[in-house]
């Protein structure tokens, strides 16, 4: 999976990066599991798809934790949702509902939109939940 492909990752696959980027430390599946409220059964599949894709490293005895790769991407999964919430408060919507709707479809934004925006909105650095930061992707002219 190259740097361009990885940020397409299914709505489940965000939310796994998201939260795992949340703890501080390796997280075992049972915590992600109980984090989901679901059977550790039902995620090991998404996980292992997580470390094979080279995002996730398994820590022996401690579960898994972020690589590298799956950090930055994580960054930008959290951008990506900063970004399109602060646009949807452009057209009235309350950082509650911002927040809200993004979420049900942020997954499906590419990083190239993602980009434009941040060149077109003056690349904010205060999202409505959280600090927003700027690469190479959105710096580019
Ligand atoms: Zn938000
Ligand atoms: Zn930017």
């Amino acid at each position: 999976m190259s740097m361009d492909t990885v940020f397409e990752l299914s709505p489940k696959k965000v939310e796994y990066i998201k939260f795992i980027n949340g703890k501080n430390g390796p997280v075992k599946t049972n915590n992600i599991a109980a984090g989901f409220g679901v059977d550790p059964s039902t995620i090991t599949k998404t996980i292992v798809e997580l470390a094979d894709e080279g995002l996730l490293v398994y820590v022996p005895y401690h579960g898994v934790s972020l690589s590298v790769k799956g950090k930055i991407t994580a960054e930008f999964l959290i951008k990506r949702h900063r970004i399109l919430a602060l646009a949807l408060t452009h057209f009235g919507f309350s950082h509650e509902q911002a927040c809200l709707e993004v979420s049900r479809f942020e997954s499906f934004v590419s990083k190239e939109a993602i980009d434009q925006m941040c060149r077109a909105m003056g690349h904010p650095n205060k999202g409505i939940c959280g600090d927003i930061t700027h690469d190479d992707g959105c710096l580019r002219i």
